[in-house]
């Protein structure tokens, strides 16, 4: 019977949605904890001129160290994060202990901070910068902020007149995970991004038989070399990438073949040529 059966399917729809309800709460409230416990790390992942070979950065990535010691990756809490609004004071968190870290440091490197669409929209992110700038002696041309184009797609205008406010302060702004999304183009047109980190989606690709990936990286390359702006390339594994990159005139690169994200100390023990002699010395094929 139609009715019977209906009435079942809901019923299994309503014991599905309570199960990720309740599975949301639960890692909500243990994010919430984290947050108490200071259960949070920030690691850092160095990012190299091509040209030099020296660090010019490093990128800082939010990590939770659970209960158990064990690292869980940002991909798998930060979209929870975000449904919930923790991504704010969770953000602040990782601006203010970037910052503070950062200004303590020997050398003045740049830091790097990815900042979430949540964060442009609802909190006033120009003053909230300003102030931990303030607070933790950073001075403004050593922080970029990244943004992805999820941002800039919710409310252009808004995000835009954010931004502009927040270049004022003095701080670089980063568009990341180029060539992903939907409007990237769109995006470069909308506002004067210091530097295009083009995804390392492309670089996972370079290594296969298709020569999508390459002709992609060079019109990529080009785009940003007409615009001044400087193009980093993410998830440089092999020195066969790095190769090609530094052959299409690929202003730097960040990803394992430099550096994996590390604590704190062990990414800044790096010394100053980053690039690896070997990878240096190739050319490209
Ligand atoms: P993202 O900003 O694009 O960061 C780069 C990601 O690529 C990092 O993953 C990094 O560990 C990884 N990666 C770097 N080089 C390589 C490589 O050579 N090979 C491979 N396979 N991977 C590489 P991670 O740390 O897991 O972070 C994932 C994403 O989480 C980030 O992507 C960023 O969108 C987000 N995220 C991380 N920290 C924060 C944060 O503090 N706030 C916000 N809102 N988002 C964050
Ligand atoms: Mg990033
Ligand atoms: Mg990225
Ligand atoms: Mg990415």
């Amino acid at each position: 019977r139609a009715k019977a059966s209906l009435t079942q399917d809901v019923c299994f729809y309503e014991a599905d949605m309570d199960q990720a309800v309740r599975a949301r709460r639960r890692v909500t409230q243990a994010l919430r904890e984290a947050l108490e416990r200071e259960q949070f790390e920030l690691h850092y992942q160095v990012q190299a001129s091509v040209e030099t070979g020296k660090a010019t950065g490093y990128e800082v990535l939010l990590r939770w160290k659970n209960d158990e010691g064990r690292y869980i990756s940002p991909v798998d809490f930060i979209p929870v994060a975000e449904e919930t609004g923790l991504i704010l004071p969770i953000g602040e968190w990782v601006l203010r202990q970037a910052c503070r870290q950062a200004a303590a440091w020997a050398e003045p490197h740049r830091i790097a901070v990815n900042l979430s669409p949540v964060q442009l929209s609802h909190v006033d992110l120009p003053r909230l910068v300003h102030q931990i700038l303030i607070e933790t002696g950073l001075s403004p041309s050593r922080l970029e902020l990244e943004i992805t184009e999820t941002a800039m797609i919710t409310d252009m205008e808004r995000t835009t007149h954010v931004l502009r406010q927040l270049k004022a302060l003095g701080v670089t702004v980063a568009m990341d995970d180029f060539g992903t999304g939907y409007s990237s183009l769109s995006t470069l047109k909308a506002f004067p991004f210091d530097k295009i980190k083009l995804d390392r989606s492309f670089m996972l690709e370079l290594d296969g038989a298709a020569p999508q990936s390459r002709a992609i990286i060079r019109a990529v390359l080009t785009i940003g070399e007409s615009l001044s702006i400087p193009v980093l390339a993410e998830g440089v594994e092999t020195a066969e990438q790095l190769a090609f990159l530094r052959a299409q005139g690929c202003n730097e690169v960040q990803g394992y073949l430099l550096g994996r994200p590390q604590p704190e100390a062990d990414a800044l023990s790096h010394g100053a040529a980053v690039i690896p002699a070997t990878a240096t010395a190739r050319t490209a094929a």
